[in-house]
């Protein structure tokens, strides 16, 4: 339905990324899932930024293409179906740079969103959910505007901003050129915190460092971090906004982000359900294709179902978004959809391909262990239905 408000020229580009992604990342996803926690491997990120696919809704002027956020998904969703952890790190990219399109300053945007566009591989990351202090800071608007982040922001005597704390499993570190990430900021003399600080870094700043790289049991194509900040400065020209304006710009990009997590979740669950349905067609037992017995095609007619279903949520959030409609609820219900609908799904897909899903290096498990995390992260959804609550 959305699929058919977009002109000719972006139906022929997902087209373009459906085949660029079955020649150049599918045929590498299960070594990336098998490598990608020891080491980080640029391949797929090249791929996509020789056709400047790593952030597809940047705007023109720093290089982008300029997309809109239906487009994006449906880009979003062909990655995930080659590999959802090369899609996760684009949609970790598009997190992070969302601060910068909703209030960066023009010095900041000019400085930072160029690194992504035309071949280049510049990718951001963002630290902002903790552990420990996670969303819910958003649900309490009462202590929200100024508790809500395990990283402190205190003005000196000097009066400059020194940034202390750290940030685990943040996905793109090791990767990145830049990171955004959120500060409870204390001014000087202060006993209080007095609101939450957005701040862009190079990753080369002094006092920004990474830890432990995680090992994930999913998405390892993305590699993921701890991030220290240690007695790091925090110069004028990081910040984004004011420490009172963080929590609402905070709001606004996990809005305008989450469904694109939803579209990975479409497009695992599209390849989950596309490797189960050749399977059951293949696969004899008694003398004919295991798809002819109902139990399995109506099982395979639910798939199907749910997927629609999921990606019809995803597009209308983000044409929402892109016609400047209310998202508030449209996009943690994209969320919350295509993540129950992946993890059915891949869970589903697991039971038709049988014995040989549950060994490794076999499609059917990866597409598991990646559905699982998808549910997680950019807030569980748990926490998206809390938002939902919220507004009932
Ligand atoms: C692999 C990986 C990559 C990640 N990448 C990033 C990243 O790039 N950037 C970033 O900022 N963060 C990142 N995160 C953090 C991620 O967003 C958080 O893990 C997620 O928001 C959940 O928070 P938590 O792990 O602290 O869970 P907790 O807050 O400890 O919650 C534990 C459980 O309790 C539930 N819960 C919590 N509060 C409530 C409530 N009020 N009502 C009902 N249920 C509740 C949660 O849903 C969850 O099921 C990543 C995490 C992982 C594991």
């Amino acid at each position: 339905m959305f699929r058919d408000t977009i002109s000719p020229a972006d139906k022929e580009l997902v087209f373009f990324t459906r085949d660029l992604v079955a020649r150049r990342i599918a045929p590498q996803a299960m070594t990336y899932d098998t490598h990608g926690n020891e080491f980080f491997d640029s391949s797929a990120l090249e791929v996509l930024a020789e056709h400047n696919l790593l952030a597809p809704n940047l705007p023109p002027e720093y290089g982008g293409r300029g997309l809109s956020n239906l487009v994006t998904a449906m880009i979003l969703e062909e990655i995930a179906a080659g590999c959802a952890g090369v899609a996760i790190a684009v949609a970790a990219n598009l997190h992070a740079i969302s601060p910068l399109m909703v209030a960066g300053t023009q010095e900041q945007r000019d400085r930072y969103l160029p690194l992504m566009a035309n071949g280049k591989t510049g990718l951001g990351a963002i630290a902002m959910v903790d552990t420990g202090v996670n969303l819910d800071f958003l649900l309490q608007t009462e202590r929200v505007s100024i508790r809500g982040s395990s990283i402190k922001g205190e003005v000196n005597e000097a009066n400059q901003t020194v940034v202390n704390g750290s940030k685990d499993y943040v996905m793109n570190a090791a990767a990145a050129k830049f990171m955004t990430t959120m500060v409870e900021y204390k001014s000087s003399g202060s006993s209080e915190p007095g609101g939450l600080q957005i701040i862009v870094l190079p990753m080369d700043t002094p006092g920004l460092s990474l830890g432990n790289t995680r090992h994930k049991l999913g998405l390892r194509y993305c590699s993921t971090a701890e991030v220290h900040f240690n007695d790091l400065i925090a110069e004028p020209h990081h910040m984004i906004g004011t420490p009172a304006q963080g929590l609402e710009i905070f709001k606004e990009c996990l809005y305008r982000n989450v469904p694109f997590v939803g579209a990975v979740c479409v497009g695992v669950a599209r390849a989950a359900y596309q490797h189960a349905l050749e399977i059951s067609k293949e696969r004899m037992i008694s003398e004919h294709p295991v798809f002819e017995e109902s139990a399995v095609s109506h099982s395979l007619v639910n798939m199907a179902s749910q997927l629609n279903a999921a990606r019809l949520s995803v597009h209308q959030a983000c044409w929402n978004i892109d016609q400047g409609l209310d998202y508030t609820l449209t996009s943690p219900q994209a969320k919350i959809i295509a993540s129950e609908a992946a993890q059915n799904i891949t869970w589903r897909a697991m039971e038709i391909v049988g014995g040989q899903a549950y060994v490794s290096g076999n499609k059917a498990e990866k597409y598991l262990r990646d559905a699982k995390m998808l549910s997680i992260v950019d807030g569980s959804e748990q926490f998206h239905r809390c938002l939902l609550a919220s507004q009932l």
